[in-house]
């Protein structure tokens, strides 16, 4: 294990002003946990954005290392189902907000956190994934629970060029649905196409107050928006089918009727990654496994080191960032 190792420390004055620095922090320093790990691989999503430029408080212990997501060789553990050597993946369980994450060269971490890292995926790979892509996945596994099949119609994936987003078409579209991609960013409309989406929509056609129902078109949808957006993609939803939502990019308001519900019989359906039990993780990282191409999400994907993470979550705040970012502790 190394002496001292490199840390994204976020803190706050007695006047509540957040500051991120770049910090050397000894395994003494770190958390209670039963296993230690070193961090090989980490990625940055919207959550962890949020915790480094403060544009929203997720953070809710402080100091705090931030990274939501993790795989890393277990060093030490004091627990027996993980022994030193071992490969791990930690997604979500609070990690990174009120536990020190993922943003150093080593965590200590609850054992019930972590499930083995799945065969056939390398560290990188499940880090292009992520909490943004097994969410999009736990959405998906939903709309199938709820009986939704590529048979029943069109699927709007909205956030498109999103990191939940981008994972969404990807997935659904090997599935055989008929995706249909909602971006405020028409110019990657190229990019979409390429990820399997067939028809591409503004999203400032769902973004605004829309009436109680519209016309029927899509079957089903994956909402990482919320807000208007969430609003309108129900009273366009067919008889009978399901909204998995998930996200709140434009807002966590909901400013709906109950219109669709009554009348259409449509399905709001929540899905939360951060607490999903740990069967639910293995089985949304085995269908991951099976039904997300890997070509897809190595073109989703972009690497950076450490020390461009602060910069990136900047930049993802601003909408800038297109699809899945992987941090390579290596680099
Ligand atoms: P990203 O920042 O990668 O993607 C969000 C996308 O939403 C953007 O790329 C953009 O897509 C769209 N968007 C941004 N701002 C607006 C706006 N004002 N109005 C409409 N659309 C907007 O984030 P993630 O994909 O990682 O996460 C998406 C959401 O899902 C977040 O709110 C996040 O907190 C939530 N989330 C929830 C989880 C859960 O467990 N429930 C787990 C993971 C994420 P485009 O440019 O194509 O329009």
């Amino acid at each position: 294990m190394p002496n001292s190792f490199r840390a994204i420390l976020v803190s706050r004055n007695e006047d509540k002003k957040q500051s991120v620095d770049i910090v050397k922090l000894t395994e003494a320093d770190l958390m209670d946990g039963d296993v230690t790990v070193s961090v090989e691989a980490t990625t940055v999503n919207y959550k962890d954005a949020l915790a480094i430029t403060g544009k929203s408080p997720v953070v809710r212990h402080w100091p705090m290392v931030p990274g939501i997501d993790l795989v890393g060789t277990v060093e030490q553990s004091d627990n027996p189902q993980f022994k030193q050597g071992d490969k791990v993946l930690l997604n979500g369980w609070g990690v990174g907000e009120s536990h020190w994450g993922a943003y150093a060269g080593m965590a200590r971490l609850d054992a019930k956190w972590l499930i083995a890292l799945p065969s056939g995926i390398t560290p990188l790979q499940a880090m292009g994934v992520g909490t943004a892509g097994y969410t999009a996945m736990l959405c998906v596994m939903a709309l199938e629970k709820y009986g939704i099949t590529p048979a029943r119609g069109p699927v709007i994936v909205t956030g498109a060029n999103g990191g939940v987003g981008s994972v969404a078409i990807a997935i659904l579209s090997k599935l055989g649905y008929h995706v249909i991609a909602s971006t405020g960013r028409p110019e990657e409309a190229e990019f979409l196409t390429s990820l399997g989406a067939k028809e591409i929509i503004d999203r400032a056609e769902l973004s605004e107050p829309g009436r109680p129902l519209g016309k029927e078109r899509w079957a089903a949808g994956i909402d990482a928006v919320g807000s208007h957006t969430l609003a309108n993609l129900l009273a366009q939803t067919n008889y009978g089918g399901a909204i998995a939502a998930c996200g709140l990019a434009q807002g966590f308001d909901l400013p709906a009727t109950v219109m669709p519900f009554i009348l259409r019989g449509v399905a709001l359906l929540g899905v939360d990654s951060v607490s999903a039990a740990t069967n639910r993780r293995i089985e949304a990282w085995s269908r991951i496994k099976a039904d997300l191409d890997m070509e897809k999400l190595e073109a989703i994907t972009t690497t950076i080191g450490f020390d461009d993470i602060i910069l990136t979550a900047k930049a993802l705040i601003d909408g800038k960032v297109r699809g899945r970012v992987v941090v390579d502790m290596s680099l």
